[in-house]
């Protein structure tokens, strides 16, 4: 079943307001097994009617969002029945609905919104217990003009999400049929870059029998998506993790940060944090995970040499002859930061930013990162990542969480 979603609304293509339509339309469909062939976003007004056209000659179903207000401007409900040739009618119950809502309300009743309760004759008008603008569902092959099934829904989101499951999801099912739903599967892995990733499985991939499989890179990170049958996800998987089980994030959509966490509280560990290039990011990323309580203790942003020294008491003689990025000042801070805090394992991060105090031995982008755990050995290592600040900071916070995930796998002690 071919699903196009049209999403109405000037404020979307002025950039004022992020179309969050489509992406939560993506996953809400995919959950019956679903998917969204395209996404149109127009201006309100008559680019509706140009963009309905073409949708409704290629789509078994459209979803149009927006434009069922009472102003000038909304027209979507119009337009809609002047495409399919069909004639607009009050609808009795949608009126009793919309005048029983201003009336709780206490709140007159403004002329204009009788437009709202206007509905093509055959159409089903869809309850909003939410607002004023109740949706419109056009059942396939009404319109001597199209075949496909139309539903009209209001923009906003506290108003769209409760009608979509009350009133689209079921009609979609019936829309559908009995198809069972594929799967789908997220793999997420770290250090490794998406071309060194895909180079490594990607012809093994597509050899597999109806698997539909993509890729995703972020910071840090790279995203393998598999879809389709249970038997082919599971193969999908193990070519996957034959290859770079060591890099394996998480298999249940958790972040680096929350496999941090969890594998923290399995291994009944504490962690502090010593920052200097991330600023504080690194705690952020560990304390937006819930429960993070119970497996960090402190973070320390140590931005300026005299602060390493003070807090986390680095040599001022090591600072001079190495920099503040070196592998000896990362192992003194990680070190000082265990034994100020008490925690079991600190981790460090030391780094350079830019634009600009980089050398050519310390480049721009160079940061050292240094785990130390309480009665075992400190591990350091170097990261290159030339990047603007921002996802400087991102990039290393990341590759430091991955220092801690590797050293909590590597562990001596059991987890429970
Ligand atoms: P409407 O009056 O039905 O056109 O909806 C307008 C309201 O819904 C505004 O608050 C919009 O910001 C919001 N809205 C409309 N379309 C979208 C969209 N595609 N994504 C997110 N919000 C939207
Ligand atoms: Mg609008």
């Amino acid at each position: 079943m071919r699903i196009e979603i049209l999403n109405t609304g000037t404020e979307l293509l002025l950039g004022n307001t992020l179309n969050t339509h489509g992406a939560w339309f993506g996953r809400e469909l995919f959950k019956l097994g679903l998917r969204v062939a395209r996404q149109t976003s127009v201006p309100d007004g008559e680019a509706i009617r140009e963009a309905l056209t073409e949708t409704l000659g290629r789509a078994d179903a459209v979803i149009v969002t927006g434009g069922l207000g009472p102003t000038s401007d909304d027209l979507t409900r119009e337009i809609t029945a002047e495409v399919l040739g069909l004639e607009l009618v009050q609808d009795a119950a949608a009126r009793r609905s919309l005048e029983a809502f201003f009336a709780l309300r206490e709140r007159p009743m403004a002329e204009a919104n009788l437009k709202q309760v206007l509905t093509p004759i055959g159409a089903a008008s869809l309850p909003n217990p939410h607002g004023t603008a109740p949706g419109v569902f056009i059942p396939p092959h009404l319109a001597g003009r199209s075949n496909a099934a139309v539903f009209l829904l209001p923009g906003p989101p506290p108003e769209l999400y409760p009608m979509y499951h009350a009133e689209v999801a079921p009609r979609l099912r019936v829309l559908a049929g009995t198809a069972r739903p594929p799967a789908m599967l997220e793999l997420k892995f770290t250090g490794i870059g998406e071309s060194d990733f895909h180079a490594g499985i990607d012809a093994r991939l597509a050899a597999i029998h109806g698997l539909e499989y993509g890729y995703c890179a972020h910071i840090g990170e790279v995203d393998l998506r598999l879809i389709g049958t249970a038997d082919a996800l599971a193969q999908g998987r193990m070519i996957a993790l034959e290859r770079f089980a060591p890099l394996l994030v998480s298999d249940d959509g958790s972040s680096l940060e929350q496999t941090v966490v969890r594998l923290l509280g399995e291994h009944r560990l504490t962690l502090a944090t010593a920052e200097s290039c991330t600023g504080g990011l690194l705690a952020s990323r560990i304390t937006d995970v819930p429960g993070a309580s119970a497996v960090f203790t402190h973070g320390f942003v140590t931005y300026a040499n005299q602060a390493k020294q003070d807090l986390l008491g680095v040599r001022a003689g090591d600072l001079l002859t190495h920099g503040a990025v070196s592998e000896p000042v990362a192992r003194q801070m990680a070190e000082g930061m265990l034994a100020v805090s008490g925690a079991d394992l600190a981790v460090a991060v030391t780094g350079i930013a830019g634009p600009t105090g980089g050398s050519p031995e310390q480049p721009v982008g160079t940061a050292w990162i240094a785990v130390a755990q309480r009665h075992g050995a400190t591990r350091a290592c170097r990261v290159f990542q030339p990047r603007n600040r921002r996802d400087f900071k991102q990039g290393v916070s990341q590759a430091a969480l991955d220092a801690v995930r590797k050293h909590l796998l590597e562990c001596r002690e059991t987890p429970r």
